[in-house]
């Protein structure tokens, strides 16, 4: 049944200081309001009351993306997920393959990647790119800003590192080695719903030498993380394009999935979530492997 929104005080915040006072006021009776998608749906279920909504959606230059000199980008918080498909690609392609994919466009117009990675969902669509490409998240609270790596950001599914007080601005990304290519991919029921299971992989190819890898996976874990020893399997190791690429491929992808930690639930069984992972790892390989050598 689709319920009315409970009662709530609208602030309007213009500046990063008078959503940063708003917060520290009101405290715990308040939530931040950036595109909505969620916390009004979060709120007509009533699994959230907040007396106060803090609209921080016109506060000036929280949603540019920007590239720094060096080639590392910032993406503030309140870009939507449309504004990255568009303006986002190159070596930060993941990034953009991830906004591509979330929701439907009517969410892809108003969802921002601030209010997807504090929502700290298993299954957040930036969260697995941002892993690759080691990216950090800066917040503002009552004792100012602090930086932290998207590796320390989510703590349980719903926890994040952010505390009372405390919202996003801006996400930086370094800039990624000479010759890194990234994707992301993602398996869910219908093309609208969240992930079942989702991948980011980053490779730095050299030649015939695997140089760097990195996977991470979304929506297998209490967290999305990175599949370390799936990724030691495949960095230094030559490619020979034929049977031992075949395997080391192969054998990355199984150990990921023994990584992950899936459960059954609505979407899935553990058991499918688990091939599905050596599905999306072999095939996301495979790809960047044969574009390596285009
Ligand atoms: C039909 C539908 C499909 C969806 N599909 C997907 C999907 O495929 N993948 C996916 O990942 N998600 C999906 N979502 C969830 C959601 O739309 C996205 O996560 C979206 O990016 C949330 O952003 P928002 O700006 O709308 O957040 P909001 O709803 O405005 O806020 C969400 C939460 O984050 C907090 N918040 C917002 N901005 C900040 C900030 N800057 N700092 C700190 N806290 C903040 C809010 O207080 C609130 O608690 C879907 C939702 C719907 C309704």
């Amino acid at each position: 049944m689709l319920l009315g929104l409970p009662e709530f005080d609208y602030h309007d915040a213009a500046t990063v200081d008078e959503a940063r006072a708003l917060l520290a006021r009101f405290g715990d009776k308040a939530r931040l309001l950036a595109g909505g998608t969620d916390l009004l749906i979060v709120m007509k279920h009533r699994r959230a009351v907040p007396r106060h909504l803090i609209n921080i959606k016109h506060i000036e230059g929280l949603s540019r993306i920007t590239l720094t000199p060096d080639g590392g980008l910032r993406i503030g918080a309140l870009a939507t997920a449309r504004d990255i498909d568009e303006a986002v690609g190159g070596q930060f392609q993941s990034i953009s393959d991830a906004a591509g994919k979330l929701g439907t466009e009517q969410i892809r117009n108003l969802g921002t990647i601030g209010g997807n990675l504090a929502n700290a969902s298993p299954s957040a669509e930036f969260a697995p790119p941002l892993l690759t490409l080691d990216a950090s998240l800066v917040c503002v609270g009552d004792s100012g800003e602090r930086v932290i790596p998207v590796s320390e950001f989510f703590l349980a599914p719903g926890k994040s590192a952010l505390q009372t007080g405390e919202f996003l601005t801006e996400i930086r990304v370094p800039v990624p080695a000479d010759g890194a290519r990234g994707l992301y991919l993602k398996h869910s029921l219908r093309k609208m719903d969240v992930a079942m299971v989702s991948a980011a992989i980053q490779t730095v190819i050299d030649g015939d030498i695997c140089r760097d890898v990195r996977i991470a996976l979304g929506a297998v874990a209490p967290t999305p993380f990175r599949a370390i020893r799936a990724e030691a399997v495949l960095r230094g190791q030559p490619l020979d394009h034929g049977t031992r690429e075949r395997q080391l491929i192969h054998e990355a992808a199984r150990i990921a999935s023994e990584e992950a930690s899936p459960i059954d639930d609505l979407r899935s069984y553990a058991s499918t979530r688990r091939d599905i992972i050596i599905r999306l790892v072999r095939q996301g390989l495979e790809k960047l492997f044969a574009d390596s050598r285009a």
